[in-house]
């Protein structure tokens, strides 16, 4: 059906054996279909020209006619350059080469009429264009009218002569013969209802518009196709897993009354109580929930946790509640014993270092229905982990698991799935939400905890430090507590281990007075767990730690957090990092330690950390600075596998699509309707072929 675009390249007019196996090699290009498809990342305006008097240092590249006065060389040697001036009837510019010097003079003449494209930027106060692009006038070069379209192309093809221009002009020969073969495939409805263009005319005007106007009407339709697909089939997943997995049905709150009556320590934040009221309708619908709660650290998940628990156990079912690492299950274990206690229900903890002879008594107690709450590590993944009736599985900090982890708790029980609640603190743009996770529903507590005070954060680099234990010195005397932070140490990375060690050196000399804690990933669990503690218990004062403690962590006394080479830190781990601290009354601090030369990345980030809080306006920041295939490893998730959209730029494009399919599915579940036909053969098509054809198809 595709013959046309599985078409190899080098039967194109213009390419060849030869230059097929570069694109082969350099670019994966190797059908028609591909070609079609390597799109120009941007255009060049020369739709018209600018007057020497109007150029500033904001505009694009754009093209002005001229002539040149005067050539001149400055520099010796290597730093040699040319520079000429550059004049039309408003004023003259520096035209600037720094190579090629030699060469470039000897092609251009003085009065002769020139068309000039660059760019202007702004030098030592003086306009000037660096390397423009120069071409003798003539009537074609002149009529302007048209946007250029500039293709990604390789160092290797450009030294084979395969340059932007090549693309363009290999483009309209394909073009030409494909606009015949590139089939709609959004239906007229759609089509209609979102005034989109249509498919041919997005194709061709991708590469080659007419004008500003139609790029972006191009852009839009074929944006809104590619993300529109991407959630159709996201929300298929969706649908298919809910009508073909059972889930227990937990509807007796009796229990979540009693302890709301009678327990609950304060009172719950409006977001807190929402997200509770989703995870409800859930879990009492008889389908299987599979739902992740996004809130910012310290926005109270484990409660929401704690309080859709009891209505599991309170209709008949056991619970099982599971942390990325020893230490947090701990914590949680001790957070949640708490409160279970006073509820008279059994609960217990697994991970990898809990003796045998207890594991024995924790499998028994599993399988007798004995204990209605096991909080643990991966330990609770281990096959001879059963429950007898295990009807929801709460994973914290889900970025930790995969989504093959959390496939395996579902069967851990034979008769219904266990409803699955992800909560994650990592801050996620909920662009990308929708996309990763498009099949969970996501539930939002964007509300923190009442009388919460903003944590001041400040950037200090090494001149700095005597000020930095000063600060450090006056909360410990406040009777607060203090972490200090270092990267990550790996097994391997013997340098971090060795700046850890120096630094827990100068923390003890500047601060003999004090107990210092040390924790890091080289030590054992049972010492690592023994430092925590005695820094929870407040014995110590200062932990002096590598990123073990990055998340959940929970001592309210502690008032200020010091993290060292904060520079080599992502932003979302900054994030976390922080928010260690600010869970008490007090104000607290953060300061970031860094060294005295930063790259643009490092300072924005260190920049957006001084100026905000607010994780979702960090993940953004993150989003923006990072790109959406650095986040979390989704790399390798394949969800973000996008041609032409941007889910930093697109987020509404993407939205408005998402609506759309879900409105489709909700209309049409299989795609059976006779207006849906097309899109129905579409999906199958990506399934057959999974190579690139089946985007543009
Ligand atoms: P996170 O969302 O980061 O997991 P936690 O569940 O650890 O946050 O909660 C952070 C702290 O806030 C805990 O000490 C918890 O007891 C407290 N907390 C949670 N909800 C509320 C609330 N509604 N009002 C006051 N404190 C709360
Ligand atoms: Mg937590």
């Amino acid at each position: 059906m595709h013959s046309f675009f599985d078409r190899p390249i080098e039967f194109l007019k213009g390419v060849g054996p030869q230059r097929a196996d570069s694109l082969n090699k350099e670019l994966q290009i190797f059908t028609f279909g591909d070609l079609l498809q390597h799109y120009p990342f941007r255009h060049e305006d020369r739709s018209k020209f600018y007057k020497v008097s109007e150029l500033t240092a904001d505009l694009p590249y754009v093209q002005i006619i001229g002539e040149f006065k005067s050539f001149a060389t400055i520099g010796m040697g290597r730093k040699t350059r040319l520079v000429g001036r550059f004049a039309d009837e408003t004023g003259a510019i520096e035209m600037v080469w720094f190579k090629g010097a030699q060469w470039i003079q000897k092609s251009l003449t003085i009065g002769v009429k020139y068309v000039v494209f660059g760019k202007a930027t702004s030098f030592g106060g003086k306009l000037n264009i660096a390397h423009p692009e120069v071409e003798i006038q003539t009537e074609k070069n002149t009529k302007g009218g048209y946007l250029q379209p500039v293709y990604h192309t390789s160092e290797k093809l450009k030294k084979k002569g395969m340059e932007s221009k090549f693309f363009s002009k290999i483009m309209k020969v394909l073009l030409v013969e494909a606009i015949n073969h590139i089939p709609e495939t959004l239906p007229e409805n759609l089509i209609g209802q979102f005034r989109l263009i249509d498919k041919k005319t997005a194709v061709v005007a991708n590469h080659f518009p007419r004008n500003v106007d139609q790029l972006s009407q191009a852009q839009n339709r074929l944006k809104f196709e590619e993300l529109f697909f991407v959630q159709l089939r996201l929300i298929k997943l969706k649908i298919a897993r809910t009508e073909k997995y059972k889930g227990a049905v937990l509807n007796i709150s009796e229990l979540l009354n009693k302890y709301y009556e009678n327990h609950l320590p304060f009172e719950l934040t409006g977001a807190q109580k929402k997200v509770i009221k989703e995870i409800y309708a859930d879990i009492r619908s008889g389908h299987q929930m599979n739902r992740l709660v996004q809130g910012d650290v310290g926005s109270g998940k484990t409660m929401v946790a704690f309080l859709s628990m009891l209505i599991a156990i309170g209709s008949g079912y056991q619970c099982a509640f599971m942390a990325p690492t020893e230490i947090l299950a701990e914590q949680h274990f001790k957070g949640l014993q708490e409160q279970a206690q006073q509820m008279g229900l059994h609960i217990a903890r697994l991970t990898g270092s809990t003796p045998t002879s207890e594991r024995k008594l924790i499998h028994e107690g599993l399988m007798s229905g004995v204990i209605t709450i096991l909080v643990g590590t991966h330990a609770l993944l281990e096959d001879k982990v059963k429950f007898q009736n295990l009807g929801l599985a709460v994973i914290d900090e889900q970025h930790r698991f995969g989504v093959a982890q959390r496939a395996k708790l579902w069967t851990k029980t034979k008769e219904v799935y266990p409803h699955v609640l992800v909560m994650t603190a990592t801050p996620i743009p909920r662009t990308l939400a929708m996309t990763l996770y498009g099949d969970l529903d996501v539930s939002v507590i964007d509300e923190l905890p009442p009388g919460r005070k903003s944590i001041k954060t400040r950037h200090f680099r090494e001149s700095k430090r005597l000020e930095m234990f000063g600060v450090v010195q006056k909360e410990i005397e406040k009777g607060h507590q203090a972490y200090m932070v270092y990267p990550l140490i790996e097994e391997s990375a013997t340098l971090d281990y060795k700046d850890l060690m120096d630094g827990y050196e100068s923390v003890t000399r500047h601060f003999p007075n004090h107990q210092i804690s040390i924790v890091h990933g080289r030590m054992k669990s049972a010492d690592k767990e023994w430092e925590m503690q005695r820094f929870v218990k407040g014995e110590t004062k200062i932990m002096v730690a590598t990123t073990v403690i990055e998340v959940g962590v929970n001592v309210p006394n502690a008032s200020i957090m010091v993290i060292e080479n904060a520079e080599r830190f992502g932003l979302s781990q900054l994030h976390q990092l922080r928010g260690r601290v600010g869970r008490g009354a007090d104000q607290s601090y953060c300061i970031l330690m860094s060294g005295v030369k930063l790259s643009t990345e490092a300072k924005s980030r260190l920049k957006t950390m001084v100026d905000t809080t607010d994780g979702f306006i960090i993940a953004e920041a993150d989003l923006k600075i990072r790109g959406p295939g650095d986040l979390m490893g989704t790399r390798q998730s394949g969800a973000l596998d996008l041609l032409v959209s941007d889910l930093v730029k697109d987020g509404e494009i993407l939205k408005t699509a998402r609506i759309a399919a879900q409105d489709l599915l909700k209309d049409d579940p299989n795609l059976e309707k006779p207006q849906n036909i097309m899109i129905k053969s579409h999906i199958d098509s990506f399934s057959k072929n999974a190579v690139n054809w089946g985007r543009i198809s």
